[in-house]
């Protein structure tokens, strides 16, 4: 049986305003279908922003960070698929397995799912703070730590050749971009595309409709600096964001775009996406806006049109199936995914990342942790 262990984490606490404190917590050994997880690499995504700029509310102290990869360190009783030394992907979304939605296939819309909640599926947390009190692990992961324990269906086995920053952004915003174009989308071959904001997530949107064979794939961002990137990883097109953005796509698309998508989850960008899609077209939502925010709507322009307006959580991901096949296209070499980290930064520059990430800089910086020699 593992032992507790003593790990370095990065800690949003009520009263640290917008700065996290690296400090030093303890994290109980797996309990029964758990896994401890040597974090290897941990990517900085904007969800933990929003937490961070007092947007989203959560249990706290948080252990920050939902993002990552490792290699599998100790196991709990009763783990059959994985085996300590495994590669694995951390899926933040850990649905029942056992509902309607989830055996339908449709986790990511299970309504019994705890790690919203920062609690593993019993409710509890396996980390604590020196001085004893509970530490809540932000969205049942707490990545930005050395190490983590997740209920073993959330480590997802990945092919070793995929490198762990790689692997790290596949369970989150790569995942995410290419669920919502495989899943939510369904976009087929020669269908003309537009996706707003070309960030982290933007821009794994825009490497999968790649793939998929979208024609054009029109990138819009107010930042010149983000079209040149999008156009890196499959961007035909790229216009910067503004009032006449509808007339400049529809002149490119005869009439409007087959598909939107909004990544940034801006209410101004997500009430603007319907006039970008020709009738019968679909406006997919995959950016997260604030909590308590409305949105107007064109209501004629919905309904004569035909337009459909698609929910985006988590992509539609299925982990344990489209985890594998991202890591396949991506050492295929049809997922341009090293393009998509900006920087590598240690665990005490979490909070630099953050600000850059404020101020509009880096496509993604990825918190890398130095190898474990009793873990690899
Ligand atoms: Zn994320
Ligand atoms: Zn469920």
């Amino acid at each position: 049986m593992a032992e507790s262990l003593t790990v370095r984490s990065a800690v949003y606490h009520a009263d640290s305003g917008d700065r996290l404190a690296v400090e030093t917590l303890t994290l109980d050994p797996p309990g029964h279908g758990e896994v401890r997880i040597a974090v290897r690499a941990a990517g900085v995504c904007g969800s933990d922003r929003h937490v961070i700029d007092g947007e989203w509310n959560v249990p706290l102290p948080a252990v920050m960070g939902h993002e990552a990869a490792g290699v599998v360190e100790a196991i709990g009783q009763g783990v059959r698929e994985l085996a300590v030394g495994d590669h694995v992907i951390i899926a933040w979304h850990q649905a029942c397995q056992r509902c309607a939605e989830c055996t339908g296939g449709k986790p990511w819309a299970c309504m019994r799912v705890k790690s919203n909640d920062s609690q593993l599926p019993d409710g509890t947390t396996r980390w604590r703070t020196l001085d004893g009190a509970a530490a809540w692990p932000y969205l049942a992961v707490g990545a930005m730590s050395d190490h983590v324990v997740v209920p073993d269906f959330a480590a997802i086995k990945v092919d070793e050749r995929v490198p762990f920053d790689i692997a790290s952004l596949i369970g989150c915003s790569v995942g995410t971009g290419y669920g919502a174009v495989v899943n939510n989308a369904k976009v087929v071959a020669g269908e003309a595309a537009v996706v707003v904001g070309a960030g982290g997530v933007g821009l794994s949107i825009i490497s999968a409709l790649r793939l998929a064979g979208a024609h054009p794939i029109i990138a819009v961002d107010v930042t010149p600096e983000k079209l040149t990137e999008a156009a890196r990883v499959g961007a035909t097109h790229g216009l910067i964001g503004g009032p006449n953005l509808a007339s400049e796509v529809a002149a490119l698309t005869a009439g409007g775009a087959d598909v939107a998508f909004e990544a940034i989850g801006r209410i101004q960008t997500m009430a603007q996406l319907p006039a970008l899609i020709r009738p019968g077209g679909r406006a997919v939502f995959v950016g997260l806006p604030p909590e308590g925010q409305t949105l107007e709507l064109d209501a004629l322009q919905l309904a004569y049109d035909g337009k459909i307006i698609i929910g985006s959580n988590y992509g539609g991901l299925v982990p344990a199936r489209d985890f594998p096949r991202v890591a396949a296209a991506y050492l295929a070499g049809e997922l341009p995914l090293d393009e998509l980290i900006s920087s590598r930064v240690s665990l005490d520059e979490v909070n630099d990342a953050f600000d850059a990430m404020r101020r509009g800089e880096r496509t993604r910086s990825v918190i890398v942790f130095p190898a474990d020699p009793s873990a690899d």
